[in-house]
């Protein structure tokens, strides 16, 4: 348990005093609807989705069948534009601008870094380790100032594909008195447990997860953000009022109701994943390819930003990550369907 968490210091002032926006549909969801402006004759195109009226502003019913499925309760969980919207909120409830600082550890998913930029916040960095892209535990805790506000934990970890281990990442979790933030995004993936259910334990931990990637729904922009309830109150209070739109809570229901189709899917991905590595490895021109617990493999090549840029010229687009630390020619390639795996060894083959 971290016993020396104090959310209330955590969050910026502003905040805390902040008045939400109160939306029409907070109050009233049926009757004569005239109170926000929608259009009283509808959509332009015949329509039975009652798109015309606003959206829940709390998304009660998606928030119920996503904590009915990762075993919590529904007051841990904020619906976001991604998760990439969730970094943001966090962002906005922690940070002072100009003042705050937060903690990640390279290489890993840049949004964080972006998200610090736009609201002006100073990033610390603690790479990982160059043998197993693990967590540098004591490396990250001594890093840690009076204004570190935020530190951001990405397992599966993007671009390496790793998962950190458990006991480091309960480490930082009980000594870190910030928030932090565990990014799921590629867990089903991999073999490890969530950390969702675990914020009822712990009052600084949030977790990230995602439609976008075991799901397949990138298209809907569908991110979900776990913490204890006093967090995810203030996450609803700073969002637009209606963040997420019909469509995509449809369409997020509709798979979340076909979870295991989802887990056949994540199974088949994970299978190819294997292949595709095997066959990686045999490539003379690929040097390593690093284990990966996410839908995506790091290789190393000889030369890698010659190998990218042939690929490109024929339409094979992969990621170039050569510029990242600990990455020097690097390449991280998603797990395609079988036969785009195949197109892709053969034409590494005729570089090779
Ligand atoms: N976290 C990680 C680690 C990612 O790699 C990505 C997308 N590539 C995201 C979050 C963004 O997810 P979303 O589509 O939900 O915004």
């Amino acid at each position: 348990m971290n016993r020396s968490f104090d959310l209330e210091k955590l969050v910026r002032p502003n905040i805390k005093k902040l008045v939400p926006y109160h939306s029409a549909r907070e109050d009233f969801g049926e009757g004569l609807l005239l109170d926000a402006n929608e259009n009283s004759l509808g959509a332009p195109f015949s329509d039975n989705q009652q798109l015309h009226r606003y959206p829940d502003p709390k998304q009660t019913e998606l928030r119920k069948l996503i904590a009915e499925w990762r075993g919590v309760r529904p007051q841990n969980i904020f619906t976001g534009v991604g998760s990439d919207e969730g970094i943001d909120l966090l962002y906005r409830i922690f940070c002072r601008p100009g003042e705050d600082r937060v903690l990640t550890t390279p290489p890993t998913y840049g949004m964080y870094n972006v998200s610090a930029n736009i609201h002006d916040i100073a990033v610390d960095e603690v790479l990982l380790d160059e043998e197993g892209f693990q967590l540098r535990v004591d490396k990250i805790l001594d890093a840690v100032k009076s204004t570190t506000k935020m530190l951001f934990l990405c397992s599966p970890n993007n671009p390496t594909g790793n998962t950190f281990a458990t006991s480091d990442i309960q480490k930082l979790v009980e000594e870190f008195e910030g928030i932090v933030i565990i990014d799921e995004a590629y867990i089903d993936f991999s073999n490890q447990d969530s950390w969702a259910s675990k914020v009822v334990e712990y009052p600084n931990l949030v977790v990230l997860q995602t439609l976008s990637k075991s799901f397949g729904l990138a298209g809907i922009r569908l991110g979900i953000t776990y913490a204890q309830e006093e967090i995810i109150d203030y996450m609803m209070k700073v969002k637009a009022p209606y963040n997420i739109n019909k469509l995509t809570a449809k369409k997020a229901i509709e798979g979340l109701q076909n979870w295991k189709t989802v887990q056949f899917r994540a199974d088949a991905i994970k299978k190819e994943r294997k292949e595709l590595k095997d066959k990686l490895e045999q490539l003379k021109i690929v040097q390593k390819v690093f284990k990966s617990e996410a839908n995506f493999l790091l290789a190393k090549f000889t030369n890698a930003k010659n190998i990218y840029k042939q690929l490109t010229q024929q339409h094979i687009i992969i990621r170039y990550r050569g510029n990242e630390p600990l990455c020097d020619n690097c390449l991280r390639i998603t797990v395609g369907t079988p036969d785009e795996n195949e197109q892709l060894i053969s034409a590494l083959k005729s570089l090779g």
